[in-house]
């Protein structure tokens, strides 16, 4: 598919960053193109539309691009993941394993209702750790986790 080829080409690879060795995909080259990012964008609409998906929860930060574009389009609500001391009231909150070292995602108590579908953006998985964080905080609240949704699959890991 010749979009999928373009969206592909849009993200720019920058070696050694942020540490030598480490390959990074920026994603922010894609957004200064308007015609690849609403194609990025109707590309997981047509997915989700029919899915019964009630929310859509994106992970901070660039999660959040994706998610909240997707959400609009499919009448679905935005629920942001952060990290810890974001959010000014009640947390729900799940720390997970980094590569090197710990991390933690938050969600405002009460933005998932018991069995509402939902479906988890990011930009890009590589070893799976952010989404199954993410995962395990909706079902905390109740919420059954419908599809992980990414632009981009690290080759280098194999995600369970
Ligand atoms: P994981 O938890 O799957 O190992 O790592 C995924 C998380 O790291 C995502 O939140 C993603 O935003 C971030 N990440 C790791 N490597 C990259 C990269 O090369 N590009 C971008 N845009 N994000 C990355």
């Amino acid at each position: 598919d010749a979009r999928l080829q373009a969206i592909s080409a849009a993200i720019r690879v920058v070696p050694h960053f942020p540490k030598p060795g480490i390959m990074f995909n920026d994603i922010t080259t894609l957004l200064l193109r308007p015609k690849v990012f609403k194609d990025a964008v109707e590309f997981f609409v047509h997915r989700y539309r029919d899915m019964g998906i009630a929310a859509v929860a994106g992970i901070e930060a660039r999660g959040f691009i994706f998610a909240t574009s997707v959400a609009l389009a499919i009448g679905a609500k935005f629920i942001p993941l952060q990290k810890p001391k974001k959010f000014p009231g009640e947390v729900l909150s799940e720390a997970y394993e980094l590569e090197y070292g710990k991390d933690c995602l938050e969600m405002n108590v009460g933005a998932v209702q018991p069995r509402e579908r939902v479906l988890i953006f990011d930009d890009l998985i590589a070893t799976g750790g952010t989404l199954c964080a993410a995962m395990k905080l909706i079902e905390k609240a109740g919420g059954e986790v419908v599809e992980f949704a990414c632009l981009i699959g690290s080759p280098k890991f194999k995600v369970w």
